[in-house]
Order: C-alpha cells, then sequence, then structure tokens
C-alpha cells in the first residue's frame, strides 16, 4: 500500500477521472456534501472524489486504481443507511463510489420469475417494472423511493412484508461483485437451483461494502398479490397483539404480509410532525396492529377472512377497535403514520434509537418486561417501541424526561442502551435487527458476538481484502 505518498494518491485521482469521464465523478467539499453526511445528519466524513462509474467495467477499473494507491472505497447507494455504515468514517485517502448512474435493469424473464438488475436501481422502481410484467418484487420498506439494490442488499435490509417473503436475502439468486484488487466475481444466475460448492452471494449479502462492490444481482420474483386487505386494529396490550398473530396466521392460511405493531406514541409522533396524517380511530389506543393479508389468487376471498379474525378477536377481547381500507387511498392513510416514522423522528429529534429483535414468541413479554426495566433506571422516559412484530423486530427508541437536562440526557443514554442490549441478549435476540453494524454499532458486536463468529468474519476479511481498501472502519474494529 502507498497510503502515504500524496503524489501517488493524486495521480490514482487523476487516473480515476479520466477513466470515469466528466460526467463520472465529483469533488468539491460543496458538490460532495450529501454523499459525505449520512442519513440521519449525525456525521460527515472527507472524500478525494465521488466517483460515478456508470458500468460494471468502469466500477472495476476506479476500484483497480484505488487499491494500487491504497485508496479506500466507501460504496454507496442511496445513502439512506442508518448506521453510519455508507460515508467516509477514516481519517485516510477515501472515495466515494456511489451507483447512481447504475440503474438498468439487465432482464426479466416473467415465465422464469426472476430479474437482474442492477446496483444502483432504486427499490420502488423495481417494483414497478416488476408489476407491469404481472410479478411482485417483494421488498418493501419505508425507504424504496430512495434506497438501492446494492444497498438493500448489503445491509440485507427487512422492511414490512418480511413476515411473508423474507428479507433482501431470500430474494436473490446471484450476485456480480467488483472484488477488493478490482477483479469481477461473475455469480449471476437465475437459478432455484444450483449447488456447485460454496454459495458465495452470501458472503457479500450483509457485508455492508467491506468485501466488494456489488454491481448487479438476480432476484426472484413472486406473482402479483391480486387482493390486499389492509386493517388498522386497537388493542390493549402487546400481550393481545401476541395471539392476534397466531390468530392472524392461522385464520388467513398464512396470508398475513404485513403485522406491524405501534403504541400510540407512534401514532402520535407522525400526527405532531407530518402534514397530512389523519387518526383512523375515533378514541385513542394503547396500541395498535397494522395487518396486512395478501394473495396472488383471485378466488381467495380475503375480505372474508380478515372480517372473521376482526370478529373473532373482538369476541377474545384482543382487539378494542379498528379499520378495515375500503381503497387504495385509505389503504395509504393506514399506511402513513407507519410509513414516516424516520421522518418524523428526525423532525422531532432522535432520542436513543436501538433496532432490535427477539423471537416472534417472545416479543410482548420482551416489550413489557425491557420498557418496566428502561423505566425504573430513569422516570419519565417515554418509548416508542415500534415496527415488525411478526418478524420479532422492535425499533425502540428511548425518549428524553421533558424535564431532564440535555447534558444529564446524553451522558446518561448509554446505560439505557447497555441495558437494553442486555435485556435483548438474554430473550436470545439480536442488537441489530435490520440496519446493520456500519461504523455506529461496532463495539456492540464486539461485545455480544460470539469470538468464533468474530474471527472467522476476520479472517473472510483478511483474505478477500488484505490490505483493507474496502469500506474500512465499518463492521469490524
Ligand atoms: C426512512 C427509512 C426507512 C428505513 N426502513 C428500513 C426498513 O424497514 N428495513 C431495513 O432493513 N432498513 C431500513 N432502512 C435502512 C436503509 O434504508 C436500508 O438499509 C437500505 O436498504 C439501504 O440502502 P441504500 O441504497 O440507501 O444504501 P446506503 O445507505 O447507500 O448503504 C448502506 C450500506 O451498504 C453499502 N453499499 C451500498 N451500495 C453498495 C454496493 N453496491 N455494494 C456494496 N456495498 C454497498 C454501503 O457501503 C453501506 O455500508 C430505512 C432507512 C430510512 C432512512
Amino acid at each position: 500500500m502507498n497510503i502515504d505518498r500524496p503524489d501517488r494518491v493524486a495521480d490514482a485521482v487523476a487516473r480515476i477521472k479520466q477513466a470515469l469521464g466528466s460526467k463520472g465523478w465529483i469533488e468539491g467539499d460543496a458538490d460532495t456534501l450529501k454523499y459525505r453526511r449520512d442519513w440521519r445528519g449525525n456525521r460527515t466524513g472527507k472524500a478525494l472524489l465521488v466517483a460515478r462509474p456508470i458500468t460494471t467495467d468502469e466500477t472495476a477499473a476506479v476500484v483497480r486504481i484505488a487499491a494500487e494507491a491504497g485508496i479506500a472505497v466507501v460504496p454507496q447507494g442511496g445513502n439512506t443507511g442508518l448506521v453510519e455504515g455508507s460515508i467516509p468514517t477514516e481519517p485516510r485517502p477515501t472515495i466515494v463510489v456511489s451507483t447512481d448512474r447504475m440503474t438498468k435493469v439487465r432482464s426479466l424473464d416473467s415465465e422464469n420469475f426472476a430479474m437482474v438488475a442492477e446496483a444502483g436501481c432504486i427499490i420502488q422502481n423495481l417494483q414497478g417494472t416488476a408489476l407491469d410484467a404481472g410479478r411482485l418484487f417483494p421488498l418493501s420498506l419505508a425507504s424504496e423511493g430512495s434506497c438501492t439494490v446494492g444497498g438493500t442488499l448489503s445491509t440485507n435490509a427487512g422492511g414490512n412484508q418480511t413476515i411473508k417473503y423474507g428479507n433482501t436475502r431470500e430474494q436473490v439468486l446471484g450476485l456480480e461483485v467488483v472484488m477488493p484488487d478490482g477483479t469481477v466475481y461473475e455469480g449471476l444466475n437465475t437459478l432455484r437451483k444450483n449447488n456447485t460448492g460454496y454459495d458465495l452471494k452470501h458472503l457479500f449479502i450483509g457485508a455492508e461494502g467491506t468485501l466488494g462492490i456489488i454491481t448487479a444481482a438476480a432476484f426472484r420474483l413472486m406473482p402479483a398479490p391480486r387482493v390486499v386487505e389492509t386493517a388498522l386494529l386497537a388493542l390493549p396490550s402487546p400481550e393481545a397483539a401476541q395471539t392476534l398473530l397466531l390468530m392472524a396466521r392461522e385464520l388467513s392460511g398464512d396470508a398475513v404480509r404485513a403485522f406491524e405493531i405501534m403504541p400510540r406514541e407512534t401514532l402520535q409522533l407522525a400526527l405532531d410532525h407530518i402534514e397530512g396524517i389523519v387518526d383512523p380511530l375515533a378514541t385513542p389506543s394503547p396500541w395498535y396492529i397494522l395487518l396486512e393479508l395478501a394473495t396472488s389468487s383471485p378466488i381467495d376471498d380475503l375480505r372474508a377472512k380478515l372480517e372473521v379474525i376482526f370478529e373473532r378477536a373482538s369476541e377474545a377481547g384482543l382487539v378494542t377497535d379498528g379499520v378495515i381500507a375500503e381503497t387504495e387511498e385509505q389503504r395509504r392513510q393506514i399506511w402513513r403514520p407507519r410509513e414516516e416514522q424516520a421522518e418524523a423522528g428526525k423532525r422531532a429529534g432522535w432520542g436513543l434509537t436501538c433496532d432490535v429483535s427477539v423471537p416472534v414468541s417472545r416479543v410482548a413479554e420482551f416489550l413489557t418486561f425491557s420498557r418496566a426495566e428502561m423505566a425504573k433506571m430513569m422516570a419519565d422516559v417515554t418509548f416508542n417501541t415500534m415496527g415488525h412484530m411478526g418478524d420479532g423486530n422492535i425499533h425502540y427508541t428511548v425518549r428524553k424526561p421533558v424535564q431532564m437536562d440535555q447534558q444529564v440526557w446524553t451522558q446518561s443514554k448509554q446505560g439505557l442502551a447497555d441495558r437494553l442490549n442486555d435485556i435483548v441478549s438474554d430473550f436470545g435476540g439480536s442488537f441489530s435487527a435490520e440496519h446493520g453494524i456500519g461504523a455506529e454499532k461496532r463495539e456492540t458486536l464486539e461485545k455480544y458476538a460470539p469470538p468464533s463468529k468474530l474471527a472467522l468474519m476476520r479472517t473472510l476479511k483478511a483474505v478477500v481484502d488484505p490490505n483493507g481498501i474496502m469500506n474500512p472502519g465499518k463492521i469490524l474494529r
């Protein structure tokens, strides 16, 4: 590596610019700011250049030149990641490689239920492309209007439909990746069965750009849903929601595609900070479930099933009120408070935000216990503990007591986070369910990951990226 040789670095930057042409790079503090600052606005890094290759060959050329000069490479898609993973964070010469010009859908074979898309494709656009072909691209998350194939794969994002279709990992059939030395791993295929040695795609999914730059992916598609039914239900407690989850899965024939829990605080946050949100129910409730059923069968009467679930849950005292969407616009209104949580949180000012998971069967017990424990540690804290209950995943926000001095809160909130992570661990859970590790959670990973896992991860990193140029300072310390 030649990281201490500024002339070599300057020469490499000039060669990268030449390889990409005038539209393929951006420099200067002002113009590169949006690529250097994380989505929450917590951190801003430094970059020599933002490279914007348009093909796999260009990406490979950029990485090869950077590697030769020992320049670090930070891959970036939509920059919606929530753990400071997609921006430079290390004090060494670094370029950001943005995939924002790699937006081609290379193929869509509706009979093979498969699509090959480049890394910079926006998830929402792929949903539309698949739907036009009568197919479902089953990833759905609140950031889908901005997040990309590369970033979603690299964080193994979950989202709102994991309960039915699985995380990003489950949608992937093959990958194409530019390796840290600038060679290309050619693993794009659309096969359902392919047991020819190590399944290397899984190495890169969830690797947060530390092992290479994903340039394209082959995805499985599903039959497009013909009927979708959505309800917002009011419940007295997380325990009622836990019972409702089982009931809904059984009575619907496992047609549940979203089961999102929200305390009143979730709805209130959206009502307070986002324009145009309406409270769908007349009376406030301590807890809500956003329940969505979907089927690709035109002869499956989902509405009848949803009504039976509603009826039986009401008779059992699990549900106290509710509304079923009659139109697509009503469905959208029901989803909005949930979808706008990140934006509302941003506007309200962040509290302590965690993204944890526990076994699905223990969510209610976990919520009740952990909230009581935290309240014991600090009186008058407020909670917004909501999210993908059907996957055991809670986005867990604890907010400062109104009267508390900001400085005291800043000093003491880590204690709350530590306690929460210990509780999660005692429940057999994960301190990072969806968002990954990035630069933000490396110490937590050190604390909670089994040493054998950390050792194997370090070995893999050293073999795949011996010079440590790919996204340094992320995942591993
Ligand atoms: C409003 C909002 C809602 C969200 N909801 C969810 C949710 O429901 N579920 C969920 O899991 N996450 C969620 N997230 C987090 C985030 O959106 C996802 O992690 C998202 O998929 C990241 O995609 P991106 O293209 O923005 O990636 P980026 O933020 O650009 O990058 C994320 C990571 O991937 C790496 N990376 C990016 N592109 C590549 C590539 N081509 N090759 C290799 N590495 C790459 C980066 O280096 C970084 O480590 C949400 C974020 C926001 C802001």
